[in-house]
């Protein structure tokens, strides 16, 4: 028994009326980076279609190496396939988008801090490095981090957003920037 059976049954419903989309650039020309926290799929607040953009999440949708290893790759692949078809000197622009309210906050709390690393065998710096306390702050450290990586893109620009778990709302707190 998988509790998966009513998601394998929504599934059996969408591929009812499924077109397949062939490998193309995202039709947003977006990237999204967001936390993997289920009150925040970018699918549904910011209205993702299939084919509209790559996302990638993790704990507060933070800018780590991984994270940057994964766009300086999906830059890559859209220039080599894609990249005389659209305007020369861009490919896509990468969101950032942090939250209010965010699980990862708590990791700000040192003795919390601490259990967690015991318990998860995570080092407490990076269990660190990981907490959203306020998503404002965060966000602008993360979107520094990734445009001051040698590993983006120059066709590649970042943007900053927080979005409130309170009203639903998404603020843009930095327009894009190329690097
Ligand atoms: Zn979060």
């Amino acid at each position: 028994m998988t509790r998966m059976k009513p998601l394998l049954e929504r599934n059996e419903q969408f591929a009812r009326t499924y077109t397949p989309l062939s490998l193309g650039l995202p039709a947003a020309q977006m990237l999204v980076v967001t936390c993997l926290d289920h009150r925040v799929d970018p699918a549904v607040i910011l209205g993702l279609q299939l084919g509209d953009a790559p996302v990638i999440r993790n704990a507060g949708g933070r800018v780590t190496q991984a994270v940057i290893d994964d766009i300086a790759f999906l830059a890559f692949l859209a220039e080599q396939l894609f990249g005389r078809q659209g305007p020369a000197d861009t490919l896509f622009e990468v969101a950032v988008v942090h939250h209010t309210q965010c699980g990862t906050g708590f990791l700000a709390d040192p003795d919390f801090r601490r259990q967690a690393a015991e318990a998860t065998g995570v080092p407490e710096a990076t269990l660190e490095a990981s907490a959203v306390a306020d998503p404002h702050l965060t966000v602008k450290t993360d979107v520094e981090r990734l445009l001051a990586s040698p590993l983006l893109s120059p066709k590649v620009s970042v943007s900053g957003h927080v979005y409130d778990i309170a009203t639903g709302h998404v603020i843009t707190t930095l327009e894009a920037r190329y690097p």
